[in-house]
């Protein structure tokens, strides 16, 4: 089958240009001048658009296996599709959580069947034994949580929580010998444990006590865990990518072990840009995570994102139900923590470009090129021709409000329902075959294809 994106901007060697875009069945055939594309083609109008990589979200929150009330692999996929996002990475905090080799095969069995977009799963890097089979079955990354929780058994259960620091070099040299990157949530859990014993002395369990916490310290509990991984990645060698970074030191210490040789990669999730803030907490409480990112931190973070020191936006989508989030009002230790977002980060993100935020060019390296270069995904991630054709059309200067009626996860709410964005998704496209048109997910579930290293899915 030949397609052919034609009358619109399509996004290659760092800027939009006014080219067309040619499909030939899963593959990107050619990007060529307006109108010289083959005229027995289907072609596929994108006057007013702009065609961008596929996005690829390396940390999503699948909840499949073990928490299908909250979100499945069908309507998780769904709204990637609508967002934007060709490939997912889902992580292990499930039911059975990934830690052998036989827990990611019937993980990645489901995402088979079930799947729209392409993706890969992160199995957690715990028992020290299962790393190396883990890294035969075509994974693209390790995961582990610094953070178990304290106040609720969900998401961060203790049975796959590292924070011991000998359990961590063990687990980093054996991830280092896999050659595969090792993704850690960064959290010093002995300095949140005495933190949070003032607040609650004092009856605070609110929402804002629980982000002033978080936050305590100008960061510590960031910092601190950073800069022992980031010690541990140089003795060992293992490749490490840290998620949720939002602080101005993780910014220095990650420009300092690169000089030093230490192949350390970085994101940023779309909570910490848009609902990060003190009067986001009070106001929505839980339901935005709650997560306290003081301004003069955001504000370093855009910097990083701009100036490449981030390298990507990934979603970190984290669905709960209200009666999860609800509880949250008097005791935000108590509620799930996480927030959906793979359906709404781009449009944001298109919006915040607009502000002056970011540019069009550093976007699609933070969403698309650069979790596939830096996660191994050869195919994927730019729109050269022989590459896997992932594409998303976008329409930059729509203007339209985010509704909870909208929401394509199973949840059926979002934090940012009621907010005005400029720039939306019109098509997203996996390997050739639309999976979201004209305001539906047309993708099959199946459609979806385990997303190797290297290889092509
Ligand atoms: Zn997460």
């Amino acid at each position: 089958m030949k397609r052919v994106v034609t009358g619109g901007d399509v996004f290659v060697d760092g800027a939009a240009r006014r080219l067309d875009l040619i499909l030939e069945g899963e593959s990107i055939a050619g990007v060529v001048t307006p109108g010289s594309g083959p005229s027995d083609a289907e072609q596929i109008d994108a006057t007013g658009l702009v065609a961008i990589p596929g996005g690829v979200d390396v940390h999503v929150h699948t909840r499949e296996p073990g928490y299908t009330h909250k979100e499945d692999l069908v309507t998780l996929s769904r709204a990637a599709a609508a967002g934007g996002y060709t490939t997912i990475f889902g992580m292990p905090n499930l039911d059975p959580p990934t830690m052998t080799g036989a827990d990611l095969d019937a993980v990645l069995a489901l995402y088979d069947e079930k799947c729209i977009v392409d993706y890969n799963h992160n199995p957690a890097a715990k028992l020290i034994e299962e790393i190396p089979g883990l890294a035969e079955r075509g994974i693209a990354a390790y995961k582990i949580y610094m953070v178990v929780d304290t106040g609720r058994t969900y998401p961060h259960p203790a049975a796959i929580g590292v924070h011991d620091h000998g359990e961590l070099l063990r687990a980093m040299e054996a991830v280092a010998k896999t050659g595969l990157r090792l993704m850690v949530h960064p959290h010093d859990q002995a300095i949140m444990d005495v933190v949070e014993q003032e607040y609650w002395a004092n009856g605070d369990r609110s929402p804002a006590a629980y982000g002033k916490t978080l936050a305590t310290g100008d960061g510590i509990i960031w910092d601190s865990a950073t800069a022992t991984l980031l010690r541990l990645a140089e003795a060992t060698g293992c490749k490490l990518h840290i998620v949720h970074a939002q602080t101005i030191r993780q910014i220095e210490m990650f420009k300092q072990a690169r000089a030093r040789g230490v192949d350390v990669t970085a994101e940023t999730n779309h909570w910490a840009l848009f609902l990060g803030r003190m009067s986001d907490i009070e106001e929505q409480g839980s339901y935005v995570l709650s997560y306290y990112v003081p301004d003069h931190h955001r504000e370093a973070v855009w910097g990083a994102m701009a100036d490449g020191t981030i390298n990507m936006l990934s979603s970190d989508h984290a669905p709960h139900t209200r009666e999860e989030k609800e509880v949250g009002w008097t005791d935000a230790w108590a509620a799930h923590t996480g927030t959906p977002g793979i359906q709404e980060q781009l449009p944001l993100m298109i919006n915040a470009m607009h502000e002056g935020r970011i540019t069009l060019d550093r976007l699609v390296d933070l969403v698309s090129t650069a979790p596939a270069r830096v996660f191994g995904l050869t195919t994927k991630g730019t729109l050269a021709p022989g590459n896997d054709a992932d594409v998303t059309l976008l329409d930059l200067n729509k203007e339209w409000t985010i509704t909870n009626a909208g929401v394509e996860s199973k949840i059926g709410w979002t934090p940012y329902d009621g907010r005005t964005v400029k720039g939306a998704v019109l098509r997203t496209i996996v390997r050739g075959t639309d999976v979201y048109a004209d305001g539906q997910v047309v993708g099959k579930p199946g459609h979806g294809r385990h997303a190797k290293v290297g290889g092509r899915s």
